[in-house]
């Protein structure tokens, strides 16, 4: 998972596009970077760690240039390093032509690697964005079809998710897959575009939201003036329903969303039939809060912020390593006994994925005198990997993959346990069709042939 963002004509526009990335910093942080661009050139700078650290005000302000882009990166393809780090320059002769940032991943990486490879250009590192550049690159400038049409062809013959901005020395492009996996949105900054993945870099930046980039579309800003090119390709929406369930902020409006409204509205499902009884609702911090106020409003039973979570260390789901997630979820939460002691609790989180977190949470719970620990899930089981951007294991490290409810209650050591029903889950957005539901259900809108095997 990742998070792109770009400015068109605006003093300053490394330091806004930084600016514009601190505010997605969720969507990853293991690299980030920006590049800028104008008359004199296109020029770069990116590192490993977050925002604060690798952009800071010193190390963008001196990149000339009034149009740039940027990337925050979670490793989904590709090892964290500095070689994976985007954007990703596309070069001729040793002179950089443009630069790509992209949010997703791809499923038809071996064909693309031909393709780049067949026109004599190597990939450095092993990440989608690079792929992306140089598959455009090659058509644009070795085949000779020009960059607006190598743009099309990448947006009608690309498969899987991307959410992507290109940069020239003066145009700025931003196209989605046709499915329109991850969001995009173009804002408007005192009279400049500025495109994001969330909304809220637009209401960070005090930007006009303008409209989400439509699914197979290419949008153009350069010297022509604003170009947009609707149904390049065509295909039923998928937009990524965990965006809402778990990965965008909730301040964020996204696929003709409110994120935060999702997310109550599944704690309202996931209340529907439930009689167990009980005495306090206890979301896990901070993506499960609004479920639990919705659950714990539908139930009428107290709420109590009874986890206080330690915002410093990283999100336990996007930390890479199983040995640093096993550590950082010690570190990441500490009860309140107040609210929990001789307390029957309802836990609430977003999502299952291995368990590991929530084993460890439940155990603590009972260490601090939980009578009763019931678990509540805004999310149905996920059974499937994903293949779109969202780091999820292989299938068979995943909790719920070949087990039943009761199952997995037992092995998280549950006193029970409730999925939200994919009835439900389809209920809680206005229009149901238009969402990817494949690692609950199996169904993959754009095939699933990756690296991930
Ligand atoms: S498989 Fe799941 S996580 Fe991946 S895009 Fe579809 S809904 Fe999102």
């Amino acid at each position: 998972m990742c998070g792109i963002a770009g400015i068109y004509k605006k003093d300053g526009a490394a330091g806004f596009v930084a600016e514009a990335l601190f505010a997605e910093q969720h969507r990853g942080q293991d690299s980030c970077g920006v590049v800028s661009a104008g008359p004199g050139g296109i020029f770069i700078c990116k590192g490993l760690g977050l925002v604060k650290d690798v952009l800071s005000s010193e190390a963008v302000s001196p990149l000339p240039g009034s149009s740039a882009i940027g990337h925050v990166r979670y490793p989904t393809q590709g090892a964290p390093t500095l070689e994976n780090a985007q954007p990703h320059l596309f070069e001729r002769d040793g002179r950089p032509i443009f630069a790509v940032a992209s949010n997703g991943d791809l499923t038809n990486l071996p064909e693309l690697r031909e393709i780049i490879e067949s026109h004599g250009y190597k990939l450095e590192g092993s990440n989608d964005g690079e792929v992306i550049a140089k598959a455009i690159g090659v058509w644009a400038y070795e085949d000779g079809l020009g960059l607006d049409e190598a743009i099309a062809k990448w947006v009608r013959t690309g498969r899987g998710a991307f959410s992507t901005v290109l940069l020239t020395k003066d145009s700025l492009y931003a196209f989605r897959d046709p499915y329109g996996f991850r969001p995009m949105s173009v804002g408007d900054l005192e009279g400049s575009p500025l495109v994001c993945s969330e909304t809220v870099a637009l209401d960070t930046l005090r930007a006009k939201f303008v409209e989400e980039v439509p699914p197979g579309a290419v949008f153009t800003w350069g010297p022509n003036g604003h170009e947009r090119r609707l149904g390049v390709a065509t295909a039923a929406y998928r937009h990524c329903i965990f965006e809402l369930i778990y990965f965008s902020r909730p301040d964020s409006r996204l696929f003709g969303e409110s994120v935060y409204e999702v997310r109550r509205r599944i704690g309202e499902g996931l209340a529907e039939g439930d009689e167990t009884p009980g005495d306090v609702v206890i979301p896990i911090p901070d993506s499960s809060n609004y479920m639990a106020l919705g659950y714990a409003a539908a139930r009428r039973i107290p709420f109590a912020l009874g986890l206080v979570r330690n915002h410093y260390v990283g999100r336990t789901f996007i930390v890479p390593e199983q040995q640093m997630r096993d550590e950082s979820v010690r570190l990441k939460f500490n009860p309140l006994p107040g609210f929990i002691r001789d307390k029957r609790i309802f836990v609430v989180d977003d999502s299952i994925v291995r368990g590991t977190t929530i084993r460890k949470l439940i155990r603590m719970l009972r260490e601090n005198g939980a009578r009763e620990v019931h678990l509540r899930i805004g999310s149905p089981p996920i059974r499937y990997s994903c293949y779109y951007g969202i780091d999820t294991p292989e299938r068979d490290k995943l909790i719920a993959a070949y087990r039943s409810e009761a199952e997995v209650a037992s092995l998280l050591g549950a006193d029970s346990l409730r999925y939200l029903s994919l009835d439900a889950l389809r209920r809680s957005v206005s229009i149901p069709n238009n969402f990817c539901y494949a690692c609950f259900t199996g169904d993959y809108p754009a095939g699933q042939k990756s690296r991930k095997g």
